[in-house]
Parts: structure tokens; C-alpha cells; sequence
């Protein structure tokens, strides 16, 4: 073949990244996840379109941008199944406490006072910096004003399942429970041509929400297609309570709604009797694990090797920013699968490459994205995380997956892309400046203490 003819058959792809390792994370096949070496992807309209051994992948393809990631692991970028973003805000405001009584004594009253498009705004901004420089190209959210976290979301190019808020009482977003149904229809109604933007019902929890919209919404997410994402069996406060009031534990409950199935992300799940796991399973709800938030608010302990070992699929999350207190997917695994270690007496509980899993594919396969994000595989669409693996506390290194669960931080977060495009490059934000979020979040903090000092 001639020089010319050669050039004939090469594909011009935007761009190439050649990183030293990549964690691929298969959708197929159990918890798939392993460190290759010298492979390349090509990436086109925000798709992977190849990944291939370098110099073959070069004999195909041509760009005019190509990121060398020497010392580098390219894997997909994490998926924070539970967050409420714009509490952001209140990192830190109280500590310490008790699930209920940090409830009812400082969040709710704090968001009473603050809560609005402007705070949210502003948190979910905040929030989404952090998540990037963290690694994490999507998130799952539940909070007020929902209308900011798309709008937030959309216009900083991050991958998120906005939350269709719903409470029995009222609040800054609703008046009731149907005004918060059609207020969260209509909001899906606005992004449905979004690349980006996924939407799911979030009813708060089973002690917030009662019957007859819980009915409601799962007749909808039936006929929709759509995740319901709420708090499940979060502390044991929660099934005193419901045993009192309906007798019968939460789940029990739902089950009867009929929203125990495949739709249902079940978040937090501490508290669980043998049959329910077997009732998780067999309807196969995922299950998204917060052990950072559980283990602050002294909630409980979730089992999840147990749940693996049901093959239910789970998802790792941090929860909002208020009860965790961040928003940093490292930490989260590490935590997850320490904890797990000690709360079942076996050092094999929930290994290295299962809580990577779970903090990609699992979150992906809860939100119904598994054909779309969470694994690098051609045909999905680039939302990618580089660690640099070239430091201090990075050697020696003999297995990229064991150091990046146990021992890497997100400092060593270099470079980020969600659907293709650049969101951090050497650890730097893309799209957002470092000095204005800073002193933004001084301004906030400032108005809340004083307000907080003169109460
Ligand atoms: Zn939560």
C-alpha cells in the first residue's frame, strides 16, 4: 500500500488519550476490573469509537489531539449515586449529631431560612467543582430546587439524574405533594433533548412521603421508565417509627406501593432482616451505599458484602456534603470496603476491584445509564478520570487497582472529561475559576453564621 492510499484509510477521530494503565471496568461478566497496559482510545462526537493496542490503534486513526498519560490510569469517571449538591452550603454547619435531631434541629430549619434558587445555585456549583476535581463525572442528586441543579449541571457539562423531589410538607420548591409531581414532570419536560441530564422520581423517604403519592409514583416510573431514588431503612429510629405508625417495616411498605422493583434505588439500607435481602434481590433493586454519612450520623452499617454476594447490584455514594462532610469518591471506597472488612470479621469482604465496580458500573446500572457511562467500552460515551499514579505515596506500585482503592487520594486526580469534553487538565478546573467559587462560598458563609450567631 502506497503512502497516500494508507492516509485514505486512516479515520480522523477528535481526539486520542494514550494513558500507561487502563482500568476498563467491564459492563460484562462479574465485577470485571483489572489494569491494562499499552492500550489507546479514539473518541469521537463525545463517543469511544476504539480502544486498541497503541501502535494499532495509530495505524487507523489520526488527530489533532493527542493527551499522553504516561504513569497515568485512564478508568471511567465515577458515578456518586446519592448526593443532595446544594447543601454544599451547609458543610460544616453543625456536626455530631444524631440523624433526627441534626434533622429537626439544624438542617431543616436552616434550609427553611436559606434554601432558594440563589442558595442553590451557588451549592450545586460548588459542589460540582469539588465532584470534578474528585473524579467524578456524574451524580445522582436529591434537593430543592431541582430546576438549578439541571440548570447547573447543563451549563458545566456534567452527567446527572436530577431528582424529582417530593414531600408530603411544603416547601421553597412545592406546595404539596402534586405540585411537587408536576413541577418535577414539567422540569423533565424542559431538558428532554439534554445529552446530558437524566431524570428520576425522589420522594425523601418512607416517613416523609405517604401512601397515596407513593402509589402515584410508582404507577408513574412503571409507565416511564424511571428510577425512583429515595432514602431506604436509613437508621433504626425509621422502622420504630413506621412499625408504630403502619405496622409494618418500610420496605414492607413500599413493597405493597409496588415500588419494590428494578426502579427502585434504594439508598443507605442499614437496617435489613435476612428475607429482605432476599426481597431486594429477587426484585432486583440496586442499592446505593453511604457508609461515609452512615457511619457520621451513627445510622448503622450496611451489609453489603452480603448484598454482593445476592448479586444486587450496588452503588457507592457520599451523600450531601453536610453529613459527610464531602463529596470525594476515594475516601467513600476506601471507607466502604474497610468497613465491610470489620463488620463481617472476613478480610476478603468487599475487595479492591468490587467497590471500584461499584463506584462506576453500579452507579451507572442503578440510573439506567449501564449502556451509556460507567465502563470504557466502545460505544459509551467518554466521561473518563486520570489518576497520576507518579507519586510518593503511589510507590511501590504493583497493582494500579489495589493502590487507587487504598491508597490514592483525590489530589491525584489529573485530568477529567464528561462526554468528551475536558473538565480538569492537571488537576486545574476547565470551566470554573478557583477564586470566585472560594470567595462565593465565603459570602455564604459569612450571611449563615451571623444570621446563625443572632438567633
Ligand atoms: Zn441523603
Amino acid at each position: 500500500m502506497s503512502h497516500s492510499e494508507e492516509a485514505a484509510t486512516l479515520k480522523h477521530v477528535d481526539q486520542i488519550i494514550s494513558p500507561e494503565w487502563m482500568i476498563p471496568v467491564s459492563s460484562k461478566g462479574k465485577r470485571n476490573v483489572k489494569a491494562l497496559t499499552g492500550l489507546s482510545i479514539a473518541i469521537n462526537h463525545n463517543k469511544i469509537v476504539a480502544i486498541e493496542p497503541t501502535p494499532r490503534l495509530f495505524k487507523h486513526y489520526t488527530t489533532d489531539s493527542h493527551t499522553e498519560l504516561p504513569n497515568q490510569a485512564l478508568l471511567p469517571g465515577f458515578v456518586n449515586c446519592h448526593t443532595h449538591a446544594a447543601m454544599s452550603l451547609f458543610k460544616g454547619l453543625s456536626d455530631d449529631l444524631p440523624l433526627m435531631m441534626w434533622l429537626e434541629n439544624h438542617i431543616w430549619p436552616a434550609e427553611r431560612k436559606w434554601v432558594d434558587d440563589a442558595f442553590c445555585e451557588d451549592g450545586v456549583t460548588l459542589a460540582i467543582a469539588e465532584m470534578l476535581l474528585s473524579g467524578t463525572t456524574c451524580f445522582n442528586d436529591m434537593y430543592f430546587q431541582p430546576n438549578m441543579t439541571a440548570k447547573v449541571a447543563q451549563k458545566l457539562g456534567v452527567r446527572a439524574t436530577i431528582g424529582m423531589l417530593m414531600f408530603d410538607f411544603p416547601s421553597a420548591w412545592g406546595s404539596g405533594w402534586e405540585d411537587y409531581l408536576k413541577k418535577g414532570l414539567s422540569l423533565r419536560d424542559d431538558y428532554k433533548h439534554s445529552e446530558l441530564l437524566t431524570f428520576a422520581f425522589a420522594p425523601h423517604a418512607p416517613y416523609t412521603v405517604s401512601d397515596e403519592p407513593l402509589s402515584k409514583i410508582a404507577t408513574l416510573s412503571n409507565e416511564l421508565s424511571l428510577p425512583v431514588h429515595m432514602h431506604v431503612h436509613e437508621t433504626a429510629h425509621e422502622i420504630k417509627e413506621s412499625l408504630s405508625q403502619h405496622g409494618k417495616r418500610p420496605l414492607k411498605r413500599l413493597q405493597e406501593l409496588e415500588l419494590v422493583n428494578p426502579n427502585l434505588i434504594a439508598v443507605h439500607v442499614t437496617q435489613l432482616h435476612r428475607n429482605e435481602i432476599e426481597t431486594i434481590a429477587s426484585h432486583g433493586v440496586s442499592v446505593v451505599h453511604c457508609p461515609q454519612s452512615n457511619m457520621k450520623l451513627a445510622s448503622g452499617i450496611s451489609p453489603v458484602q452480603d448484598l454482593l454476594t445476592a448479586e444486587i447490584n450496588v452503588a457507592l455514594g457520599t451523600d450531601g456534603n453536610a453529613s459527610n462532610n464531602d463529596l470525594n469518591m476515594f475516601s467513600e471506597m476506601k471507607t466502604a470496603s474497610l468497613l465491610s472488612k470489620v463488620y463481617t470479621g472476613s478480610a476478603q469482604a468487599c475487595s479492591a476491584a468490587d467497590i471500584l465496580y461499584s463506584a462506576t458500573m453500579g452507579g451507572a446500572k442503578a440510573l439506567g445509564m449501564e449502556k451509556l457511562c460507567g465502563s470504557i467500552e466502545v460505544g459509551k460515551a467518554a466521561d473518563l478520570t486520570a489518576i497520576d499514579l507518579n507519586t510518593i505515596q503511589a510507590q511501590p506500585l504493583y497493582d494500579p487497582v489495589s493502590q487507587i482503592v487504598y491508597t490514592a487520594g483525590r489530589e491525584q486526580v489529573s485530568h477529567v472529561w464528561v462526554n468528551g469534553r475536558l473538565q480538569v487538565e492537571n488537576g486545574h478546573l476547565c470551566r470554573l475559576d478557583n477564586s470566585q467559587l472560594i470567595s462565593m462560598a465565603k459570602n455564604w458563609r459569612d450571611k449563615i453564621q451571623h444570621s446563625k450567631a443572632n438567633a
